[in-house]
């Protein structure tokens, strides 16, 4: 296996053997330090790529984005440029290797591309190493507009890693620590799926379609028993984890973890971190690659955040720290004071930036696909709060409400002492944990578990990188007003540290977030309860979010504007797509298979009459024509339902305004989906199961 780990990945140990030394460090100053590149060092880098990629069977290049889909999207071009004497040449240049350039008009822009400028272009990403899949050479790119505004996740996931970088790194300075050359955000992220046997899956368009099962009535078994987490991996599905760590392991993903999770047929698989901008595009082959893989094995993937309703849907849980380039982890609790005081400060820092900006943090995680499954009794709510466990809380506590020359003495050469000893060690492996909490201390770094299965990671990274950036500026920013003023430097930053823990106690809560007392309580406290998604969009507009975003670099006002465009106006394609396929097969496929059913009933009970005296025909055959009355009954309401979800689409999509038309979708649209299938929910449970058309959930959840 050690040999063929990163196979296909055009690694640095690659590079050093194939590029003449000066030339690799020349390439190494530009991925590291954002040096320049020139055309020639471009040329010969690209050229070293073309041989090692064709040597290892590619044909084919791609310059490989993330549009605002949230797809991998790439045009493939052969190295071939042209033939001489029946002999191909093979081209493959700086130019080529640096900037694509594409007719996008298809992808989403939210208006920032008007259709005569309707290019988009790609810059390659030389901090993400480029990969073979298939006979193609994957090369990570940048997307943006003619005018240079983000079109993707990447550019702005490279401009909050900068701004987290510069803010981190000064901050360091300031405590002393003038070694440290640059702090990256790391992530590591844990993909959840279900896998459905595929000729099952075939046969629901819903599925294929949609994602998620638009309907089905309950098993007679869920996941009540508890029986599939963690238990034993079914042969089949063994060999399919075996495929897709293989395959991840050949592609440099260092892919860790696997195994069963909570609901039937559900699974994760979680790699181990690394720098955000490295970690979002192996989750994004993650998702990719374990698509084909299940294809491989029979099995239809699931990535939708809640395929079936009334067990667990899928998460994606965001592991989020900051490290040195010493490779020492800011949020891990130290084993001297001057440790303990970065930590303190860095800790305090990500909490009061998540207070101030929860609502953008939360945006991140919103579609209407992870609404479906958000503060369903089993995921996060969509409130969000803070958890940090008893000994965490109790030193936060402690340093809140001390004065500052008392309990805690200040040591110049030490740092702080808190009064309450140092943090024991044994933090990392003792902090408690909280499934409920959408954003939760785990003794080294935060969880944050609101972000759905489906999603790039992209959007949740920037908004929490640029939330705590930007805290991390103001609170260098509020020393040095205090130092200014004569204090100090240990004093005032203990100062603002303690007025971070005072502010942002309102978000701190370490109970039971899905209990009704909480949102209860959090509504008391003054905390952002919205549970409309379209409405959960307007944040990235709001004062605050444009003058945060703009401060730290990360979007301009126009480019929240188009980001929260495509956010409504890919919220309404979803549900207009859902409620087209709903309609469909309960019209043609549902209702036709009732009736016929009913026929078959009605058959049965004039068939009695003849037969038999009235008294008795009656008594024989009320089963019968209860079950017709109740048939008759549901497929009028699906009927009527159709009718009226189809005239809610209509007034809908005359609407002009994207966040209106979203909203009318979400107040109007979505309530009669979910009346229909209730119906459809109730015939399934009538109808001959012979007759059925649609595999039903006890097939999908437990037929491997
Ligand atoms: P859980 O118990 O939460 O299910 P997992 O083992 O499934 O834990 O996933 C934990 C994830 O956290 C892994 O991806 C791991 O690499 C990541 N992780 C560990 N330390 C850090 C860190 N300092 N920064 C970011 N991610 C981290
Ligand atoms: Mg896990």
């Amino acid at each position: 296996m050690n040999s063929e780990y990163a196979k296909y990945v055009f690694a640095e140990d690659v590079m050093k053997q194939r590029l003449d030394i000066e030339l690799f460090n020349r390439f190494k100053a530009i991925r590291d330090e954002g040096k320049a590149l020139s055309e020639s060092v471009a040329d010969r880098v690209a050229e070293a790529m073309r041989l090692w990629a064709m040597e290892n069977g590619a044909t084919h290049y791609t310059h490989w984005f993330i549009p605002l889909t949230g797809l991998s999207a790439g045009k493939h071009e052969a190295f071939l440029s042209g033939v001489k004497n029946d002999h191909p040449i093979y081209t493959f240049s700086g130019n080529m290797l640096i900037k694509g350039e594409g007719d996008a008009s298809s992808l989403p822009s939210g208006g920032l591309r008007a259709t005569f400028e309707a290019r988009g272009y790609t810059a390659w990403d030389p901090t993400s190493p480029a990969f073979i899949l298939g006979t193609t050479l994957y090369i990570p790119t940048a997307f943006y507009s003619y005018h240079g505004e983000a079109l993707d996740q990447k550019t702005p996931l490279l401009r909050s890693m900068q701004a987290v970088n510069a803010a981190a790194t000064r901050l360091l300075h300031l405590l002393g620590e003038t070694d440290v050359k640059s702090v990256k955000a790391t992530v590591g992220a844990e993909q959840e799926y279900f896998l459905i046997d595929r000729d099952y899956y075939s046969r629901r368009l819903d599925l294929m379609v949609t994602g998620r099962t638009l309907f089905g009535a309950k098993p007679p078994k869920g996941q009540e028993l508890g029986d599939h987490y963690y238990s034993r991996i079914r042969t089949r599905v063994m060999a399919f984890m075996e495929d897709l760590d293989r395959t991840l392991w050949s592609l440099g993903v260092p892919s860790k973890t696997r195994h069963n999770e909570t609901a039937p047929a559900q699974y994760e698989v979680a790699s181990i971190f690394s720098t955000v901008n490295i970690a979002l595009d192996h989750n994004q082959l993650v998702m990719q690659v374990i698509r084909s893989v299940a294809r491989r094995h029979n099995f239809g993937c699931l990535l939708h955040e809640k395929p079936f309703d009334g067990v667990n849907g899928s998460g994606k849980h965001n592991n989020w720290s900051l490290a040195t380039d010493g490779g020492e982890n800011l949020l891990s609790p130290g084993d001297n004071p001057a440790e303990n005081t970065r930590f303190l400060l860095f800790l305090a820092a990500v909490i009061r930036a998540v207070d101030r900006y929860g609502d953008l943090i939360r945006l991140s995680a919103s579609s209407h696909s992870n609404d479906l499954r958000l503060g369903g009794h089993e995921a996060p709510p969509a409130i969000i709060s803070v958890f940090l466990g008893s000994q965490i809380s109790a030193v936060l506590d402690k340093v809140a409400s001390s004065k500052t020359d008392e309990a805690i003495a200040i040591d110049k050469k030490a740092g702080l002492k808190l009064g309450v000893g140092q943090i024991p060690e044994l933090f990392i492996d003792n902090t408690d944990r909280n499934r409920t909490s959408p954003f939760a201390f785990t003794g080294n770094r935060f969880e944050f578990r609101a972000v759905g299965s489906s999603e790039n990671c992209g959007a949740a990274m920037i908004a929490l990188n640029a939330a705590v950036a930007h805290q991390l500026g103001e609170f260098l920013a509020e020393v040095e007003t205090l130092t200014a003023k004569g204090e100090a430097k240990e004093k005032a930053i203990f100062e603002v540290v303690k007025r971070y823990i005072k502010e942002s106690a309102p978000i701190r809560f370490d109970g039971n977030g899905y209990s009704d007392e909480w949102k209860a309580e959090a509504k008391k406290r003054g905390l952002d309860c919205e549970t409309s998604v379209p409405v959960i969009f307007d944040s990235y507009l709001s004062e605050s979010s444009v003058k945060m975003f703009e401060d730290t670099g990360i979007f301009n006002k126009k480019e929240l504007h188009s980001r929260c465009e495509v956010k409504w106006e890919t919220y309404v394609k979803k549900i207009q797509i859902e409620s087209r396929v709903l309609g469909d097969l309960a019209m043609n496929h549902i209702i036709p298979v009732a009736t016929e059913y009913q026929s078959k009933l009605l058959d049965n009970v004039s068939k009695m009459a003849a037969l038999f005296p009235e008294d008795l025909d009656k008594k024989l055959s009320a089963q019968n024509r209860l079950i017709i009355e109740r048939i008759a009954g549901h497929t009028s309401e699906i009927t009527l339902g159709v009718e009226k979800m189809t005239n809610e689409r209509k007034v809908a999509n005359k609407i002009e305004s994207e966040r209106e038309k979203a909203l009318a979708y979400h107040n109007n649209v979505v309530p009669s989906m979910d009346a229909i299938r209730y119906h459809i929910d109730k015939l399934e449970l009538i109808v001959d199961n012979e007759m059925w058309p649609l595999p039903k959930y006890r097939e999908l959840l437990f037929v491997r």
